[in-house]
């Protein structure tokens, strides 16, 4: 691999090989059988697949870009033995490599960079059989902002129901492009897209006053995304400060991409510094343009912005 690759371009080349074998160890703790399961906290669950996903990511990247900031959803426990070699990976994925960073990512340094890993996005449908919704999820931060992203599905089928052995691996940098699954325009009638484990009462009145034809309750903030980036649905609405950084960054980073934006439910983007709260406090808020998120802004009462933003 050449040095003269710049470092966003080289670090996005690895997060995208590195989240494929993160995604073969979510398929293996799954065909064993054996999850391993631990709560968290209320409905916040934990899998052995979460638990060795991050170990190989954050290994992986940290062994080739010492000086990076990795964040991970997963609290690393001090005695865990040795990482398999087979889940250190030092491949570069070959189509990023030839990206042409955008200017003012050209001189950025490690050190510069904050990456957030949500090791396996969804885990409440994996550990419930809605294999789809499951995603590893490599966000690249800098100066707050995320820049770049990675989205792996380790189960995917395609439209005609053929299912990719290996999953797929979506990414995108801003500036450059996006790569690993087609764009689509979104949905002719008003279709949104939010979770379907972590509902309560302010959830669903943001749903209500969207005036929305379909609302698909899925699995994960990845996944959701997905379905922003594919023309399933044009609206990502969540006003619970349920999900994190880790959950959004990549994600974000993508869809921004694209055109698309999120933010919280108030209009205001999340910032990924290091010492950045976890919490996307004040919720989500996704669309595919600028237009429909003015809309599901401007549906969003204020009162209820309020109450999420503690103001009531
Ligand atoms: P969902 O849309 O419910 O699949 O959630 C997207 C991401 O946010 C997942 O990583 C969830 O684990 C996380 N999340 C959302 N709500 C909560 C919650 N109330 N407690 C813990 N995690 C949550
Ligand atoms: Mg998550
Ligand atoms: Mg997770």
């Amino acid at each position: 691999m050449s040095t003269s690759v710049p470092l966003i371009v080289r670090l996005l080349a690895s997060s995208v090989s590195v989240a494929g074998r993160a995604g073969k160890i979510v398929r293996d703790v799954m065909s064993k059988g054996e999850l391993g399961i631990v709560e968290k906290g209320k409905n916040d669950y934990q899998t052995e697949a979460d638990r060795s996903a991050q170990r190989c990511i954050i290994a992986s990247l940290s062994s080739q870009y010492p000086k990076l900031n990795i964040i991970g959803e997963e609290d690393s426990p001090s005695v865990e033995g040795e990482i398999p070699s087979d889940w250190i990976v030092v491949e570069t994925d070959s189509d990023v490599l030839k990206l042409e960073c955008p200017s003012n990512l050209l001189g950025v340094k490690e050190e510069n960079v904050v990456v957030w890993v949500d090791p396996l996005d969804g885990t409440a449908e994996y550990t419930q059989g809605f294999l789809e919704h499951v995603t590893v999820l490599i966000g690249i931060s800098v100066n707050e902002k995320p820049v770049a992203g990675v989205i792996h599905q380790p189960y995917f089928k395609t439209m005609n129901g053929e299912e990719k052995r290996m999953g797929r691996t979506i990414w995108g940098l801003q500036g450059a492009g996006v790569g690993g699954f087609t764009p689509a325009p979104p949905p002719t009638s008003l279709i949104i897209t939010t979770t379907r484990s972590h509902s309560n009462p302010i959830v669903e009145k943001a749903l209500q006053v969207m005036n929305a034809s379909q609302i698909l309750r899925v699995g994960g903030a990845g996944y959701k995304v997905l379905q922003l980036l594919e023309g399933v649905a044009s609206i990502y609405v969540f006003a619970s400060p349920g999900c994190k950084k880790w959950d959004t960054c990549a994600p974000e980073a993508i869809l921004t991409a694209t055109g698309g934006k999120l933010t919280d439910v108030v209009g205001n983007g999340y910032k990924y510094g290091a010492d950045e709260p976890r919490p996307n406090k004040t919720g989500v808020l996704a669309a595919v343009n600028e237009d429909l998120h003015n809309y599901a802004l401007s549906r969003i009462p204020q009162e209820l912005k309020d109450k999420l933003a503690n103001k009531l």
